[in-house]
């Protein structure tokens, strides 16, 4: 249930980040709604107000159905996060790297709009991937996504791979796709090592991104969830903050 943080709260969650030396954050779709990109599972997220448009993300969906991937290709011309800029949720994070106890950003999100705020690139693990690059499904060529785009633009509405003639792809983690062991490793690395896990915006309801937050909390670190909403993970956090987050982040740094 949905509650109002109290001053309290948010005094024990700014305790714990302070005496806090190896953070990492693990963040979701919420961080970037203030940034005017939708979530999927938020009260004016995708799914909650199209739950049809699940089956975009859907691998085998989208392999097996042209109209699927033309429909994806539509959403991909027009997506609000080639114009989006940061908040600051994702500025606060910046800052609490620059102090130097954020040691890693472990995001679910597809959007760069970490990197963009000036988080270091090299500490930012895209765990599902990246909307900015396509990837061909069968020869794994990859290019820069507004390639693609020119070209559904100019009138292929599903334009296939130029080396191979496979089906392309944004270079993100579909449902049924597997993630790439290598980030995987570098996020469950990030989760064993960390003393304190900042999870920022995410449902926590999509494996194995979910499960960082156990592997964190059985290896001792704290853990703080800041989401607007109920997570599966709030029994095992020291503090849960419900507050904007465009607000509580950078209340807590
Ligand atoms: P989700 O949609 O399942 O959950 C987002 C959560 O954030 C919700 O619980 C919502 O209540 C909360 N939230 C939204 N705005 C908030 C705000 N301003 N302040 C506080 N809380 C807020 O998202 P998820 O857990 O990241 O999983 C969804 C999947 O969708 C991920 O795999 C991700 O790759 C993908 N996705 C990415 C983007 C993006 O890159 N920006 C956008 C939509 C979906």
């Amino acid at each position: 249930m949905d509650r109002m943080d109290t001053a309290e709260d948010l005094g024990r969650a700014r305790d714990l980040v302070a005496s806090a030396g190896r953070i990492v954050a693990l963040t979701g779709a919420g961080v970037s709604t203030d940034s005017g990109i939708p979530d999927f599972r938020g009260p004016n997220g995708l799914w909650t107000r199209n739950p049809a448009a699940e089956r975009l993300s859907n691998l085998q969906a989208y392999i097996s159905s042209k109209e699927v991937r033309e429909e994806s290709w539509r959403a991909r011309t027009g997506h609000p996060g080639w114009l989006a800029e940061p908040n600051a949720a994702h500025r606060a994070l910046v800052d609490l790297e620059r102090g130097g106890r954020l040691h890693a950003i472990i995001t679910q999100n597809i959007d760069r709009l970490h990197q963009k705020a000036g988080s270091d690139p090299d500490r930012v693990i895209e765990l599902h991937g990246t909307m900015f690059d396509t990837v061909c499904l069968g020869c794994g060529d990859r290019r820069d996504m507004q390639e693609a785009l020119q070209r559904v633009r100019a009138g292929e509405s599903d334009p296939p791979c130029r080396a191979c003639g496979g089906i392309l792809k944004s270079a993100t983690i579909s449902f049924g796709q597997a993630l790439d062991a290598e980030v995987l490793d570098r996020a469950r690395t990030g989760a064993l090592w960390c003393d304190l896990m900042l999870v920022a915006g995410s449902s926590l309801t999509v494996q194995p991104a979910a499960g960082l937050v156990g592997i964190a909390a059985g290896a001792g670190a704290t853990v703080i969830v800041c989401n607007a909403s109920e997570t599966p993970y709030d029994s095992c956090a020291s503090a849960v903050l419900r507050g904007p987050l465009s607000d509580v982040l950078p209340a807590l740094v």
